[in-house]
């Protein structure tokens, strides 16, 4: 591959742009030596404005998303791709969310360009756990575990019930839960199905992999080979 369609498939522009950031010479080996459209040293070598270039794919971020931006790549209003680097909205192949998490909700997001991985975690039949905190507008009636933990749930306007999702209360208005589905709203109408209205929801974990105490809100990181190997 070419250095200019490689760094327009890693996102940094058209290659009519790449070509210009070449002959502005922002494109320099570790040594420092300005890289032309005929130079194509290792991908661990090369740097743009002084920084590595973002990994080739696979590449994984771990994403903690604020409420008020939706997953969407199409939505005219705020989305999570305002709050990345553009580039991570040009690659090629495109980096998509993991399940996607309502505009409202906030937490664990993950976004990759590994089609593998994202039918793994997303799909049912793999069981991968995505646990949800939940703030409550009324109190737990103590009902709600059993329902949720039956198999026979079945939400307004659908005809298969729920796959089994565990409830841990954690207050009177507070609780986790766990599922292995992510249906459209599914907290929230599993919440409604009980007779509650979800006030917050944050996603806090991915199979294995937790959100991390020290990842603000708006804050992304490219995930590692030992996170990766946790979330699967
Ligand atoms: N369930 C919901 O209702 N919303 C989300 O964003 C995620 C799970």
């Amino acid at each position: 591959m070419k250095l200019v369609k490689l760094l327009a498939n890693l996102g940094y522009g058209s290659r009519s742009y790449v070509e210009g950031f070449l002959r502005k010479g922002v494109v320099t080996d570790i040594q420092g030596r300005v890289l032309g459209t005929k130079d194509f040293p290792p991908h661990a070598e090369i740097l743009f404005k002084g920084e590595p270039l973002d990994p080739p794919a696979p590449l994984t971020l771990m994403f903690h998303k604020p409420a008020g931006y939706t997953c969407s790549t199409d939505d005219p209003g705020d989305t999570i791709y305002d709050l990345l680097p553009p580039r991570y909205a040009l690659r090629n192949p495109v980096l998509s969310p993991v399940g996607r998490l309502d505009k409202d909700t906030t937490g664990l997001l993950l976004m990759t360009d590994d089609g593998q991985l994202l039918h793994r975690l997303i799909s049912p039949k793999h069981h991968v756990p995505k646990t949800y905190q939940v703030t409550l507008d009324r109190p737990l009636e103590g009902h709600e575990e059993a329902l949720f933990s039956n198999g026979e749930l079945v939400l307004r306007g659908e005809d298969k019930p729920l796959l089994p999702a565990t409830l841990e209360v954690l207050g009177e208005k507070e609780a986790r839960i766990t599922l292995e589905e992510g249906r459209y709203h599914q907290v929230r109408r599993m919440f409604a199905a009980a007779g509650n209205h979800v006030l917050e929801l944050k996603r806090v974990s991915i199979g294995g992999l937790a959100l991390p105490d020290d990842l603000e809100e708006g804050e992304w990181r490219i995930l590692g080979s030992t996170e990766l190997a946790v979330v699967r």
